[in-house]
């Protein structure tokens, strides 16, 4: 009987996170990113950023032609308009990170989770292990994008209406997180992310002399 141990290889997971503006999901995966294991996929946008936002960090900033370039390359894995501004995750930077088993996360909206989903490359799909947080109802939704106050009238009023369409969506994802306290969202995430990654589906067994 072979006696070697065992020992597994696996490939990384893409995290997806979607929730409507105001839902709370910014303030989880900022706290998600201060106790980083997973690679935070940085977005492209065309929209300005907000006071304390940070180029590179936050989001690539750029113009409407940048992005407009990008896609035209196909550099995008998915892209989507959203409140009005064209978003986009960059496809080289998640798969090289699958590739070598290392997890990304990433904050998309409800059109960019379903153009994942669409995709059809199997180390995507794979690979995806997408989350829902379902805020409790509109109108908390629309008292938190106020207090927030970083959107303007009109802007909150087109947030709201793109609210009520991506709560419809709840159901496509794999899990559903219904907003609680930000401690509680935490643990639910990283329960998530912990059963994850002990998916038998993505594992290999490697010998120790090849690990
Ligand atoms: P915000 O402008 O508030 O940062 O983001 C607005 C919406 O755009 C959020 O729902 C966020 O999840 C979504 N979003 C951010 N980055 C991307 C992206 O790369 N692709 C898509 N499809 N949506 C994104």
């Amino acid at each position: 009987m072979n006696n070697t141990p065992l020992q597994f290889r696996r490939t990384g997971i893409l995290f997806v996170i979607s929730a409507p503006s105001g839902a709370g999901k910014t303030t989880l995966c900022t706290a998600l990113r201060q106790k980083p294991d997973f690679v935070w996929s940085v977005s492209c946008t065309t929209r300005s950023p907000r006071s304390g936002e940070v180029d590179g960090e936050d989001y690539h900033f750029l113009s409407p032609e940048d992005f407009a370039s990008r896609l035209a390359n196909g550099e995008f894995l998915e892209h989507a308009e959203v409140h009005g501004n064209h978003y986009g995750t960059l496809k080289a930077p998640v798969l090289e990170n699958l590739r070598n088993g290392i997890d990304v996360l990433l904050d998309i909206d409800t059109r960019g989770a379903a153009n994942i989903r669409a995709c059809g490359d199997p180390l995507i799909l794979r690979a995806l292990a997408d989350v829902f947080l379902l805020p409790p109802d509109l109108e908390e939704l629309r008292r938190r994008l106020l207090r927030r106050g970083t959107e303007t009238e009109d802007q909150v009023e087109i947030r709201m209406r793109n609210a009520a369409r991506e709560m419809e969506c709840w159901r496509d994802y794999r899990y559903t997180i219904l907003n609680g306290s930000m401690e509680e969202n935490i643990d639910k995430f990283r329960a998530i992310m912990r059963a994850e990654r002990y998916l038998t589906r993505r594992m290999t067994a490697v010998s120790p002399t090849t690990a």
